[in-house]
């Protein structure tokens, strides 16, 4: 059973008001991305596919994969403008794998146990994803600012990064979302509910799992990364 990991690495981050995508950004003197690809080279993962865009290959090659002697990874290519453009173009490169975790290169805080749990479920499953419940009441809001709804929130889930998948389910679910020309789309795991009849098992990531998106985030991984 070939497992293969597409770390998604394509993505500008706007929201951060930086240059420099956040994903490149440092923590301890490595970038953020190299903090991902080291949690899944050192997880059993049997092959690693970076996204990145084009413009930056030769540099996640040179200044990540080769510094650092990434052995799992078997090829950088090139994104798309939207996130799940980027992950198709990964699941193209990925072909061979039974099994394929997407996961937000943005998201440095992944550990190897939370990799192996989600591999486990989805062997038994065929489709996960990683999450925590959310601690928050969440409210649905309306555009002048006016609460529409509360939804139960013992129901309610925030979703993170690695989400793992049959190799053919996942195909499915995106040439679905191409074929219906579906740009509504946050993350995989909701392609393979609306465009499969495969339910999707939520197991528990970790509360430090975050995504990187405002400066914010950078020091609340530096913390978490550095005490490690
Ligand atoms: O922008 P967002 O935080 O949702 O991005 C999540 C992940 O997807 C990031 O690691 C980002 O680099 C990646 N991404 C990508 N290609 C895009 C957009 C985002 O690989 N076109």
């Amino acid at each position: 059973m070939k497992t293969t990991a597409i770390i998604l690495a394509g993505g500008k981050g706007k929201r951060m008001g930086s240059d420099i995508p956040k994903q490149y950004l440092e923590i301890g003197n490595k970038p953020v991305l190299y903090y991902s690809v080291k949690a899944f080279e050192e997880s059993c993962v049997d092959e690693i596919i970076i996204v990145a865009a084009g413009t930056d290959i030769p540099m996640v090659k040179e200044d990540i994969v080769e510094r650092y002697g990434f052995s799992k990874v078997k090829n950088v290519v090139a994104g798309g403008i939207e996130r799940y453009d980027s992950v198709y173009q990964g699941l193209l490169a990925a072909d061979g794998a039974d099994y394929v975790l997407i996961h937000d290169g943005a998201r440095p805080c992944v550990t190897a146990d939370i990799i192996e749990r989600s591999i486990r479920a989805a062997k038994k499953y065929k489709a996960c994803a990683a999450g925590m419940p959310v601690k928050d009441t969440i409210k649905t809001v309306d555009k002048n600012g006016f609460a529409l709804n509360t939804p139960d929130r013992r129901m309610l889930w925030a979703i993170q990064t690695p989400q793992t998948f049959s190799y053919e389910l996942i195909m499915e679910a995106h040439n679905a979302r191409i074929k219906a020309r579906d740009k509504d789309v946050t993350d995989d795991a909701m392609l393979v509910e609306r465009y499969t009849k495969t339910p999707v098992y939520i197991f528990e990531g970790s509360y430090d799992n975050i995504k990187i998106t405002t400066g914010d985030d950078m020091e609340i991984a530096a913390l978490k990364l550095i005490s490690r």
